[in-house]
Order: structure tokens, then sequence, then C-alpha cells
């Protein structure tokens, strides 16, 4: 692991992914992005023809080979321009990549891994539901067979489902065998974008507007049998799907994205404390202000720390659950930390229009929730030390 200089290869994809930024995503396009809360093809478009796409996926399925300190790097410097090209980066190369490169069969991984490593398909997440937010292993959207076995009808409610209006395919989590016990009645399947029987309905929210989350509502809606991730060996193996090597990567992910925009905030505020005059003098010559921004640099510090040492240890095939929820856990919480620390240098100031801070407040305060929330992390936590107590 490095402490000091990062590989070589990572640097000059950081530059490269830093000009898109400067280039492709000024801020007041950025700005009106947030104001229409929709997806910004385009700007997709562009970065899939940079070809990082496939930094999660195998040289032999057309990607660049898994590397995830590159791909969580990618996320750092695009989340610093919002999460406008991270948002549909992360549905490309972790929804749809990551996912079908660990659970996939080997059909679905020649279909589909060098679409998603050329950004020609994008994924999305199917997994919460209304009465289902952190205990998953309850959803209770179903998946039973068609008569002649060639389907999968779908009948539930999906919530939340991030770009469910766009994606090609909802990668989604469902109850396939009601009477098999607990975690071992759950499957995956791909649910095609305008599969007849599945409707979609946008929800307004504050935080992370690269794009809708929507409902999605399943009414006998028709699959082909083959959208079985995994094929038929990922029959009921859902679980074990969801809660192995992809979700250390997942937590990870949006852990990622707390970080560029925790970044951002600081380096807005660095900024605007120094051109911010009261009193005679740049507010940044005024002690308490000094503080608040060393402090937020400090906090950012032990951010990065965290979060590339569990990307490095997912990439050598370390153990690593417990060190990436403990990223996920503290740089969320203490993303929110910085944000008000940064909101508050920067006054009425930010919170107003005209400014990206009041963006990477709202981005920041979801960062506990989503992604696992941080509770959700500290449990994991305790259970993967062996602390006595936990429920079974
Ligand atoms: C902008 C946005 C985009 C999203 N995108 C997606 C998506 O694409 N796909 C998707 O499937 N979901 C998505 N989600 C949903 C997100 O993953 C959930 O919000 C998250 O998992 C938490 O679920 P919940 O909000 O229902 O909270 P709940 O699970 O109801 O929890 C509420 C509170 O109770 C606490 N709590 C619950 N259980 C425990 C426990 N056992 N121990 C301690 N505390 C507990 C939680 O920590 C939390 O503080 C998105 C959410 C947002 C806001």
């Amino acid at each position: 692991m490095y402490f000091a200089d990062e590989p070589e290869h990572i640097s000059v994809l950081r530059d490269v992914v830093r000009r898109f930024v400067a280039t492709e995503m000024p801020p007041d396009q950025v700005r009106q992005w947030d104001r229409d809360h929709r997806f910004p093809p385009e700007l997709f478009q562009k970065l899939a023809e940079l070809g990082v796409c496939g930094v999660t996926i195998d040289e032999e399925y057309g990607g660049q080979g898994r590397d995830l300190v590159a791909a969580i790097a990618v996320i750092e410097e695009l989340s610093r321009g919002g999460a406008f090209a991270a948002g549909p980066f992360i549905h490309a190369a972790f929804y749809g990549g990551m996912n079908i490169s660990e659970n996939g069969s080997e059909e679905q991984k020649r279909t589909l891994l060098p679409k998603l490593a050329a950004g020609e398909i994008l994924f999305a997440y199917g997994l919460s539901e209304p009465d289902v937010g952190g205990d998953l292993a309850s959803v209770t959207t179903t998946a039973r067979r068609s008569e002649d076995g060639k389907h999968l009808i779908l009948d539930g409610f999906k919530r939340w489902c991030t770009g469910a209006d766009w994606a090609d395919y909802i990668y989604c989590l469902v109850r396939s065998y009601a009477e098999a016990p607990r975690y071992q009645n759950l499957s995956f399947v791909l649910v095609p974008r305008d599969t007849p029987g599945m409707r979609v309905h946008p929800i307004e929210h504050a935080n992370l507007r690269y794009t809708l989350s929507s409902d999605v509502i399943f009414e006998g809606a028709k699959i082909p049998a083959e959208n079985i991730v995994g094929g038929e060996a990922g029959w009921n193996r859902g679980w074990r799907m969801l809660a192995g090597k992809a979700l250390d990567v997942e937590k990870l992910e949006i852990t990622a994205v707390a970080f560029g925009i925790a970044q951002a905030a600081v380096e807005e505020a660095w900024e605007y404390a120094q051109q911010r005059k009261q009193f005679g003098v740049p507010i940044s010559a005024h002690q308490a202000v000094r503080h608040d921004l060393v402090e937020a640099r400090t906090k950012l510090e032990a951010c990065r720390a965290m979060l590339y040492r569990g990307a490095w240890l997912a990439q050598e095939g370390r153990p690593c659950s417990v060190e990436t929820s403990m990223a996920k856990l503290f740089v969320a919480d203490t993303g929110v930390e910085i944000a008000l620390l940064c909101q508050r240098v920067m006054g009425a100031y930010g919170l107003a229009e005209g400014h990206d801070m009041e963006r990477h407040v709202r981005d920041l305060l979801g960062m506990p929730i989503v992604g696992g929330s941080s509770n959700m992390q500290k449990n994991n936590i305790a259970n993967g030390l062996g602390l006595k107590g936990a429920k079974s």
C-alpha cells in the first residue's frame, strides 16, 4: 500500500479525468443540471469515450483489467465536479461491470461486459422497497416461473431505483422462493427497460440530483428466464451475491463519491475565505475561520486514508468487509461534518444560488443513509469483529 506517491498509471488517469471535469462540467452547467434534476446522457457519452468504464472489467471481456484503486480514483475526481458524471460511471462500472463480473453466468459476461466497458449500456439498482431499507433480506417483490418455465413473472414494488427511467437493465433483488428460509429465498434478475407490466414513477429528492430516483411497480412483468443473474445456478443465491465481495466494493464506491464532494466543499470554502473580506481583512485571517478550514482539511486527509486503504485491500483480494464498512461509516459521517464546517465558513453564501456549497451540503447530508446507513455499517463492523450480543 502506498502512502506518498500513487502508482503512475493512476496519476495519469486522474489527470485525464480532472481535465474532463474542467472542460465538460463547468460550474454553471452543473448548477443547471442540478436544477433540472435530469440525467445528462451527452456528458456520460463523452466520459465513456475516454475508455474509463472498463476499469472494473477483465480484459478478456473487453475491459481494461480490474483495478479498484483506479476505479475509486475516477469516482473521486468525477465527484469533485458533482455527482453528474460519477453517478452514471458507477451505474456502468459497478452496478453493471462489477456485479456481472462477480456474479454473471459466462454467457452474461460475454454479452454484457463488453457493452458495459464501452459505456454502451447502463444498469440501475433495484434493492429498496417502500417497506424495506436496510433489511434487504426482507424484500417482497416476487419472481415466479411461467408455466412453460421460459419466463419469470415479477410482482411487487421497488423504491428509490435511481436511473430506472433510462437504465438498460435494473439489477433487481427479488424473492424467488417464498417458502425457503431467510437468505436462501432471494435471487437477482435483470429487468430490461420498458418491460411490459413495469411502471416507473419519479420521486423528487434533494440530494444526488444527477438523475431521478423512481418507484418501480411490477404487475405481472414478464422477463426471459435467462435473465436470472448467474443463470440457473444463480436461482435462490441472491443473498450470497449481495453480501459477497461486490458489497465490499459497493460500500467503497459511494464512499468515494462522498470523499470527492467533501473535497470540492473544502476547496470552495478555502478559496472563498481568502477572497471574502470582513473587518478589513480576508475572513481567512480570523483565527476561528482558519481553524474551521484546517479542521476540514485534516478530516479530509483521514477520509482519504480510510477510503484508499479499503480500495487497496479489495483490489488485493484480502478480506475487507470490516475495513470497507469502517471507511463508509467514517467518510460519510465525516463528510457531513466537513460540509457543515465549510458551509459555515461561507456564511449565507454557503446556502445560496450561484455557489456550489449548498449542493455539496445537500449531497453530503444523504451520505450516511444511501448505500447502507451508518448504523448498518456499525452493525457490520461489530458483527465482523465478533462483538458478543448480535441477533442471529
Ligand atoms: C438519492 C437516493 C438514491 C437512492 N438510490 C437507490 C438505488 O438506486 N437503489 C436502491 O435500491 N436504493 C436506493 N436508495 C435507497 C437507499 O439505499 C436507502 O435509503 C438506504 O438503504 C436506507 O434505507 P431507508 O432509507 O429505508 O432507511 P431504513 O432502513 O428505514 O432506516 C431508517 C433509520 O433506521 C436505522 N436503522 C434501521 N435498521 C437498523 C438496525 N438494525 N440497527 C440500527 N439502526 C437501524 C437506519 O440506520 C436509519 O438511520 C437511494 C436513496 C436515496 C436518498
